[in-house]
């Protein structure tokens, strides 16, 4: 069987590298520290060790925030948000407990002196910037928790967000420098400025930066055509002949004039295969404010891309068949795919099942039948309500489907690639997991953040950060009982 591969490195680090530098950044300040004083008694010590790991932890979430390539390119946006949620969660322990840890173990005869204690603590003139750091993790996390359901804007919550992490990263670092056993040691305080400056840098350089790359960029929209209820096509050109050198899967963070700012920005996937005549289209549903506002998009109107990012893509796939799975705009990467494996001639089997709500919900076929035809690819059409077309089938997508789409081809040896709704997701993931697909050939991409982990997969992803924070508590551990 031919295979037509194109190996491009992709941008970012590898997940152990990550993992691996995450560790170390975390549990440095402990073997510096470790070098600097003597050690008190145990629980002062954990106390002190529990703060300087918060401190990491709440440094780098400025650079977990999905938006650096370089960085979590490889990983994936899903992963890559997982692991910023995941941590932010600790970290609210990590802070509470910092505080905590200096005042135990409780004196049971007199709670009150306990209580005195953790509000002088907390009080003191001295902590003021570690109580700006714990007041606004405390506030971040819940409310990034809570976003979608808070009375304000997307763009509202991103701003106060990043402003209160910028703020708590300075505090975090003044609290470093000036309180604490170890805030003499010159090694550290060397490590604390390097990490807090880095991060600062990248996470104002993403909106500085990109404000200057965005207003200059010429892409404007050069179509927009209604392909189906609230689902637009929307293309982009850019003046100057530039391209968007992605892979078929990846998504682009994209704004439109007179909003053409980091803060205005939103991902979506990139529907058009790559080299699509320095066409990049997007197949964008609406869904609230910005999308709501497309169907209005003047021909003309300046666009600013910032691309390509992620990793949902068939590039490093070397399965001897393919099956992709669309439910919903979950299409538009998945119609990248297929236009990119027609174009490229692919001769592996390739199987298609796509869903939707109902005909209206349905993208209109002239936007895969032909890709599919090319491929002689058998494909899967089904709808969840109301009454079917010819080749339609009832949805949703079942364990048959599956199976009848699986038919023929070495489960072991297919790619199977998912982008749909989170139920649906984890329901095929689950299906083609069952009928002999190894979770290492299945690939997903979640187009919301609040999905939590509800496949096998997410939790066998959830379990390696539990076990990175175990390491690290180990360290912790390790350290108090020097
Ligand atoms: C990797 C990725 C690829 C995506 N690809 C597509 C696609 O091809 N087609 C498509 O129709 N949709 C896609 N989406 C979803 C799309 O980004 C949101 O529907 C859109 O941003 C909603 O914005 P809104 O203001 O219209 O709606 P809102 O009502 O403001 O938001 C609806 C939900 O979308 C999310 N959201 C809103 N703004 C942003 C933002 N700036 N960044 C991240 N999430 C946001 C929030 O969870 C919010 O609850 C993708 C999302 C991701 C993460």
């Amino acid at each position: 069987m031919t295979t037509t591969h194109i190996s491009r490195r992709r941008a970012g680090l590898s997940p152990l590298f990550l993992a691996g530098g995450y560790v170390a950044l975390a549990i440095a300040p402990l073997l510096l520290a470790v070098f600097a004083e003597t050690p008190v008694d145990p629980w002062t010590e954990a106390a002190s060790a529990l703060g300087m790991v918060a401190a990491v932890m709440l440094l780098l979430q400025l650079v977990s925030s999905g938006r650096f390539e370089f960085l979590s390119g490889r990983v994936g946006i899903d992963i890559t948000m997982a692991f910023h949620k995941w941590m932010a969660r600790l970290l609210v322990v990590l802070v509470v407990a910092h505080p905590l840890f200096f005042v135990l173990p409780i004196d049971l005869s007199r709670p009150y002196s306990t209580w005195n204690h953790v509000v002088a603590l907390l009080t003191a003139p001295a902590n003021a910037a570690g109580l700006v750091t714990l007041v606004l993790v405390l506030l971040m996390v819940p409310l990034g928790m809570l976003r979608d359901r808070l009375p304000v804007t997307h763009e509202f919550w991103r701003a106060t967000h990043g402003v209160m992490a910028i703020v708590a990263a300075v505090a975090v670092l003044l609290h470093l420098l000036h309180v604490g056993i170890y805030a003499e040691s010159l090694a550290l305080r060397v490590y604390w400025i390097g990490l807090a400056l880095g991060a600062l840098a990248l996470a104002i350089g993403v909106y500085t930066v990109r404000l200057r790359q965005m207003q200059r960029q010429d892409w404007a929209v050069v179509a927009r055509r209604k392909r189906a209820d609230r689902l637009w096509e929307i293309s982009l050109k850019s003046a100057s002949g530039r391209t968007l050198d992605h892979q078929a899967g990846q998504f682009a963070w994209i704004a439109f004039a007179p909003r053409r700012f980091p803060l205005f920005d939103h991902p979506f996937s990139i529907a058009s295969p790559p080299n699509a005549e320095g066409e990049v289209r997007f197949l964008i549903q609406e869904a609230g404010d910005f999308t709501r506002g497309l169907g209005g998009l003047e021909i003309g109107t300046p666009a600013a891309l910032d691309g390509p990012h992620g990793s949902f893509t068939l590039e490093d796939r070397q399965c001897g068949a393919i099956v992709l799975i669309a439910g919903g705009v979950g299409l538009a990467p998945i119609l990248s795919m297929l236009a990119d494996l027609a174009r490229r001639g692919e001769t592996r089997p390739v199987r298609f099942v796509y869903a939707a709500r109902d005909a209206a919900a349905l993208a209109d076929p002239a936007l895969f039948v032909p890709h599919l035809e090319a491929l002689g690819a058998r494909s899967t059409i089904l709808l969840d309500r109301g009454p079917l077309g010819p080749n339609q089938r009832q949805g949703p997508i079942t364990r048959e489907h599956l199976a009848e789409a699986l038919e023929g081809l070495d489960p072991r040896d297919t790619a199977v690639m998912i982008c749909g709704p989170g139920g649906m997701m984890s329901a095929v993931c689950q299906g083609v997991t069952g009928l002999g697909v190894p979770p290492a050939h299945i690939r997903y991409e979640r187009f919301d953040y609040r999905q939590g982990p509800s496949t096998a997969k997410d939790r066998q992803v959830i379990r390696n950060f539990r076990l990175l924070a175990m390491v690290i508590g180990l360290a912790v551990l390790g350290f108090a009982f020097r």
